[in-house]
């Protein structure tokens, strides 16, 4: 297998969601992720939307890096499927490596862990713990609620215009990606190793 052009690291729950839409979301980001030879960098589960983008990514023949804390192998059902699974000793390890693994990061709708992941993420971005782009997937307005907030966060003076530009948020899959991708290449900073 030739080297994957990009990694993509994708937070998303570990359960389907009512709406039909996310799963679908999540099939044509692992096909999308494919179609460009890129390598699918997640948290190792099989079930959900997590499992969703793993298969997908995996059927359509892409890379596809599961990193998942050895207290959540039976919980979430690692994926024993991955080209590379990692069980690591805790969750820091699993995010910290994820984080590394990966160019660029997206988020498709999920739970708490995919907050937890997402704000992560952006919080070391403002840090200058790295400075890989993100994207906010809101498939069926999923996120709408949530965007709106930010914005409330905004006006009331809690966070800048800057800091929300550091998400990408939209509901065209492929231009979201694509946008991810093209500025993946130009990350320069990488100071995880001081989280
Ligand atoms: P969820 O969005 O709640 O379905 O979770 C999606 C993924 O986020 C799962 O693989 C969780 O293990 C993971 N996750 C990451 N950080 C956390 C955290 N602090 N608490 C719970 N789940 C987390």
């Amino acid at each position: 297998m030739t080297r994957p052009t990009f990694s993509l690291c994708v937070y998303c729950g570990s359960r389907p969601g009512t709406d039909s839409a996310y799963e679908q979301a999540a099939i044509a980001v692992g096909q999308w992720i494919a179609r460009q030879g890129g390598q699918l960098v997640y948290g190792g589960g099989s079930g959900g939307l997590m499992g969703t983008v793993a298969n997908a990514a995996l059927e359509a023949g892409a890379r596809v890096v599961g990193i998942i804390p050895k207290a959540l192998v039976e919980k979430e059902w690692a994926h024993r499927g991955c080209t590379e699974l990692h069980i690591v000793d805790n969750m820091h390890d699993r995010k910290r490596m994820m984080a590394e693994r990966a160019d660029a990061f997206l988020a498709l709708p999920g739970g708490i862990g995919t907050f937890e992941e997402l704000f992560e993420v952006w919080t070391w971005r403002q840090l200058g713990y790295h400075d890989k782009p993100i994207g906010l997937l809101n498939t069926a307005g999923y996120y709408d609620g949530l965007l709106k907030f930010l914005q409330t966060a905004v006006k009331n003076q809690f966070m800048g215009d800057w800091q929300m530009g550091l998400i990408r948020h939209g509901s065209n899959l492929s231009e979201l990606l694509a946008e991810l991708i093209r500025h993946a290449g130009t990350s320069a900073t990488n100071n995880m190793d001081q989280i």
